[in-house]
Formats: structure tokens, C-alpha cells, sequence
């Protein structure tokens, strides 16, 4: 479907002869290739470009060995500056933080239909399963008539605790009891599984806010769909800007998208991309890793 990076590169830098050294006239040849590929990745465009400025000014002047081609030389500078970019602080998979006293609040965050309670879920498990942690799961969505049952059968599924529904019981006191039960009942984390809109809205985030002051969660985990490309950003920035992330999951990374959102999201919000979801099932979850994302959004 996408035309590789290297492909387009060979095409425009392979048949120049080597002159010991990327001269600008190769490198911005070069970098409208890599350009479109970025976009072509769904990547914002404020970003490709803030982008493009930092690899030209690495890969100006830069000496090519005889063993590569020049063209492989851009992509290795290309590759290398976009894992520098998706990288948190030096940090190869950052994962969600628990340092914190028991039970640890967290806050999962996004638009409806991101993935949100699936994910909840899917993070609830792995702490239960791989660090045998005890997780208390709620949801706070008394929007979505069916989003409390939804969570609830999830837990059944997967074994993990939910707090009981009591009907009725607006957002920020169901927060307020889970966390109240994770204290009394000695539970290590506790998630808040948040409702989502299809669109931002000012009375959702007026409803978060009031959540996050009242539980001043330790992590607040943006779920964004990897198929929403640009407006994956917008989302991020808002929630970001209103509500304050941590960190963010990009979900249906098991799809066609390229993953050009990771860049855009961990550019404009500055805040690392922990985990990706890799599936519908609840296992399918992973660790974010810098240099697989950089490889799948290059192609
Ligand atoms: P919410 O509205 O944000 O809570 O979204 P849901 O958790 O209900 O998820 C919406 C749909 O997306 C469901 O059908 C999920 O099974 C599916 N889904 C969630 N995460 C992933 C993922 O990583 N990959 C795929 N392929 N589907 C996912």
C-alpha cells in the first residue's frame, strides 16, 4: 500500500555519486521523501516539519562511509532522530508508574469508541497476572447506559474486581468510593475507567476535572485510536491542555495505521507513549518500543 522509505530514497539518492559527504542539495532532496512518507504515516504536519528541521540540520555535511549508500545513510539519520523523538527521556519502555502509596489511582482517559474500557481491562489483567497485583476496576461513565455493564463483564471475563454499580451515583462520588474501598480493602491500584464522548465537549472536561481533583490520580493514561491520525493530536493536546496526561496507550496499532499519530501525540503533548494495544483480545497489549514504532511509521 505504502511505498518503503528506502525505495523512494534509492530512487532519489542512489544514483548520486558519492561525494564523501551529504551535501544540502542531497539532503533536501531526501528529506521531501521523507517528508511524504510522514505524512503518508498520518503524522501532523507542524510536526513533520519541526521534524524535517532537526534531521536536516544532523544530516548536513555528514560524511558517508563507502559501506553505505547515501540513501541508506539519510534513513539511518531519519530512523535515529525519530526513536530520539519518540523516546521519553532516554526511557526505552517507560510503562505505567507505580510509585505511590497503595491503592494507586488511575485515570483512564479518551474519546468514546478509543478503547478505553478495553484497555482498562487489558492493563488491569497484565498487573493481576505478571505482578500479581490486587486491581480494583470502575467505571465512571454514567453517560453510556451500557458502559458500567460493560466493564463489569469485562472483570468477569478476566477475573479482576469491579466496583459494584449503584445506580444513579454521579462520576466524581464512584470515584470517590473506589477509592475509598481500595484503601479499606487493601487493593494496590485502583482504575477509573472515565466516559468518553465521540467529540471533545466542555461539560466532559469539566466532569474530568472534577474526578482528577478528587482523586489526584497518579497516572492519567490518554487512549487515542492509531487510526485517527491527525485527530488523534487535537484529542491529546486538549485532554492534555484540560486535563493534564501522563502518558498515553495508542490503540489498533494491529491495523493499517502507519503510527505517524505516536509521533504527533509524544510531539505535541511531550508526554510519552507507554503502551500500545495490539488487538481486540485481552491480552493484546504491549509495551511501547521506540524502535519497532520508528520502523512501522518509515515502512
Ligand atoms: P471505549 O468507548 O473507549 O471504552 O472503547 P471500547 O473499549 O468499548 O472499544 C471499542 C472497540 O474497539 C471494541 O470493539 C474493542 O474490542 C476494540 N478495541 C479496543 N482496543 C483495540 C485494539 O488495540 N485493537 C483492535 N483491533 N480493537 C480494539
Amino acid at each position: 500500500m505504502f511505498e518503503k522509505l528506502s525505495e523512494r530514497l534509492g530512487g532519489v539518492l542512489d544514483k548520486l555519486t558519492k561525494r564523501g559527504q551529504l551535501s544540502e542539495a542531497d539532503v533536501d532532496e531526501a528529506l521531501r521523501e521523507v517528508r511524504v512518507a510522514l505524512l503518508e504515516a498520518d503524522a501532523a504536519l507542524p510536526v513533520v516539519k519541526d521534524f524535517i528541521t532537526a534531521v536536516r540540520a544532523e544530516a548536513v555535511g555528514e560524511k558517508v562511509t563507502k559501506s553505505v549508500t547515501p540513501g541508506q545513510m539519510v534513513i539511518k539519520i531519519v530512523h535515529d532522530e525519530l526513536v530520539k523523538v519518540l523516546k521519553a527521556q532516554g526511557n526505552e519502555a517507560p510503562g505505567l508508574d507505580l510509585t505511590h502509596t497503595p491503592p494507586v489511582p488511575i485515570l483512564m482517559l479518551g474519546l468514546q469508541g478509543s478503547g478505553k474500557t478495553t484497555s482498562t481491562a487489558k492493563i488491569s489483567r497484565r498487573f493481576a497476572e505478571k505482578q500479581g497485583k490486587k486491581v480494583l476496576m470502575a467505571s465512571l461513565d454514567t453517560r453510556r447506559p451500557a458502559a458500567q455493564q460493560q466493564l463489569a463483564i469485562l472483570g468477569e471475563q478476566t477475573g479482576i474486581k469491579t466496583l459494584p454499580i449503584i445506580p444513579g451515583e454521579p462520576p466524581v462520588a464512584i470515584a470517590k468510593r473506589a477509592m475509598n474501598t481500595g484503601r479499606l480493602e487493601g487493593y494496590d491500584i485502583v482504575m477509573l475507567d472515565t466516559a468518553g464522548r465521540l467529540a471533545i465537549d466542555d461539560e466532559l472536561m469539566a466532569e474530568l476535572a472534577e474526578v482528577r481533583d478528587a482523586v489526584k490520580p497518579h497516572e492519567s493514561l490518554l487512549v487515542a485510536d492509531a487510526m485517527t491520525g491527525q485527530d488523534a493530536v487535537n484529542t491529546a493536546k486538549h485532554f492534555q491542555d484540560k486535563i493534564g496526561i501522563t502518558g498515553i496507550m495508542l490503540t489498533r496499532i494491529d491495523g493499517d495505521a502507519r503510527g505517524g499519530a505516536a509521533l504527533s501525540m509524544r510531539a505535541v503533548t511531550g508526554k510519552p507513549i507507554k503502551l500500545l494495544g495490539t488487538g481486540e483480545k485481552l491480552d493484546a497489549i504491549e509495551d511501547f518500543h521506540a524502535d519497532r514504532v520508528a520502523g512501522r511509521i518509515l515502512g
